[in-house]
């Protein structure tokens, strides 16, 4: 099937919060901008009922509803929503590519926020009763149908532990299996001593999955005591796993340098290694995966991907002169004697209309710099033919008689 192709600044792949925000930056600052959802736009913060430190919301909100403001934001920016999973991607050349099952995406620049996913216990049996049939990675999604019974939450982070309270407000017991001794878990210090507190709340200590049992539906799960090696069987009607998330980041594998965990490689400002490909968001390698810190890589991925597209115009432009001869002067603006030399290019400019004169000032960004492949400043560059012909770290009038003969 030949594939529709459409052409856009940006293109996001993601939906939650990185995404939408990098969405609000590119679109305001009027790029062509799309983000590719592949299913619920909001993403992993949609899964929770109540966020509380996300700030500007000191009363808390609904993570559905905190991203349907974001969503609000990014459209009111004209910013393309597409609800379809990304399949592949290619970046090899400056127009990176981002398919789809129907449609081939060109774009100037890529951002990849495509966060993760809950990672699973592994345990036997439990591929047989995931989602629908008793295994829920989603309390806010889950929590009503389960009013008046028997739940075991596996895990004892903050997910697991803020869930598996608000979960304590529809059922009648909520069971909690913790791997380390007891009183100890892995969650905040206030969220720890609430749920200790909560004569719903029943913890299980020193245990990890053995296995899901069941019929058509999940009705038990086994658990096994890691100091005994007993086993200690829990008859439940739904189980609600919390026990971390892996990178959405398959469809990069030898694309993207990423750690042995799968999570992407940047650097502050949210570049990958290839020009042009940014990630953001809870896919990156970072401290700390919470909305706030997205919303804050998302903010730079956007705004660098601004910086990014605008440099590759002048790049274009001005530096390759579209084949044709250009001397460009790479300087530092804070450094005098770099400027001392800026009158003598603006001179050689006007008495050389044949040759584009362009001032390149790494003060501001470097990017333009390296893209030249210039680390040392002040320096003189000759381009033609999109290539570098010479380059001198000598600035005076003979030295550009030299450099463009
Ligand atoms: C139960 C729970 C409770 C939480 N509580 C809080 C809290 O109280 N406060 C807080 O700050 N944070 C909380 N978090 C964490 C917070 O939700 C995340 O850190 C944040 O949502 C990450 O946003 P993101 O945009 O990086 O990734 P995500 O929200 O994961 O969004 C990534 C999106 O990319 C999409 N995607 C992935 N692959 C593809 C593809 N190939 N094609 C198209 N789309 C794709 C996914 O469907 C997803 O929607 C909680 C998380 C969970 C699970």
């Amino acid at each position: 099937m030949e594939k529709k192709v459409e052409k856009y600044d940006v293109v996001i792949i993601g939906g939650g919060a990185a995404g939408m925000t990098a969405g609000i930056y590119c679109g305001r600052a009027r790029l062509k901008t799309l983000i590719i959802e592949k299913s619920l736009v909001g993403g992993l913060a949609t899964y929770t009922n109540e966020i509380e430190n996300y700030p500007g919301f000191p009363e808390g909100s609904t993570g559905i509803e905190l991203m349907n403001l974001f969503q609000k934001q990014a459209k009111k920016f004209n910013v393309d929503f597409k609800l379809t999973d990304v399949r592949s991607v290619d970046f090899t050349a400056d127009v990176k590519i981002v398919e789809t099952f129907r449609v081939r995406y060109e774009a100037k620049a890529v951002i990849v926020a495509s966060g993760g996913k809950p990672r699973l216990t592994n345990a036997q049996g439990e591929a047989e009763f995931l989602f629908d049939k008793g295994i829920s990675f989603c309390a806010t999604c889950d929590a009503a149908a389960n009013s008046g019974k028997d739940i075991l939450v596996i895990g004892s982070g903050d997910a697991a532990i803020e869930e598996g309270m608000f979960l304590t407000k529809f059922a009648r017991k909520v069971y909690v299996s913790v791997m380390h001794d007891t009183g100890k878990m892995d969650c905040n210090e206030i969220a720890k001593a609430e749920a200790l507190h909560n004569p719903k709340m029943e913890f299980i200590w020193n245990t990890v999955v053995e296995r899901f049992e069941g019929n058509e539906r999940l009705e038990t799960v086994v658990l096994k005591n890691l100091k005994t090696t007993e086993m200690v069987p829990v008859k439940v009607d739904s189980c609600f796993i919390f026990i971390g998330y892996l990178p959405n980041t398959e469809i990069f594998k030898d694309i993207l340098p990423m750690t042995r965990g799968g999570y992407l490689l940047t650097n502050e400002k949210m570049e990958t290694s290839i020009q042009g490909v940014f990630a953001a968001g809870d896919v990156r390698d970072k401290f700390l995966k919470q909305v706030a810190t997205a919303v804050g890589d998302g903010a730079i991925a956007g705004y660098a991907v601004e910086k990014y597209i605008a440099e590759s115009e002048m790049f274009e432009t001005q530096i390759l002169n579209h084949g044709y001869p250009s001397l460009v002067y790479v300087y530092n603006a804070i450094d005098p004697q770099s400027r001392d030399h800026l009158s003598l290019l603006d001179r050689y400019g006007t008495e050389n209309p044949e040759i584009k004169v362009c001032k390149v000032d790494v003060y501001k960004s470097d990017g333009l710099a390296k893209r030249l492949g210039v680390t040392k400043y002040p320096m003189l560059v000759f381009v033609n033919h999109n290539r570098i012909q010479g380059e001198t770290e000598i600035i005076d009038e003979k030295s550009l008689r030299t450099i463009v003969s």
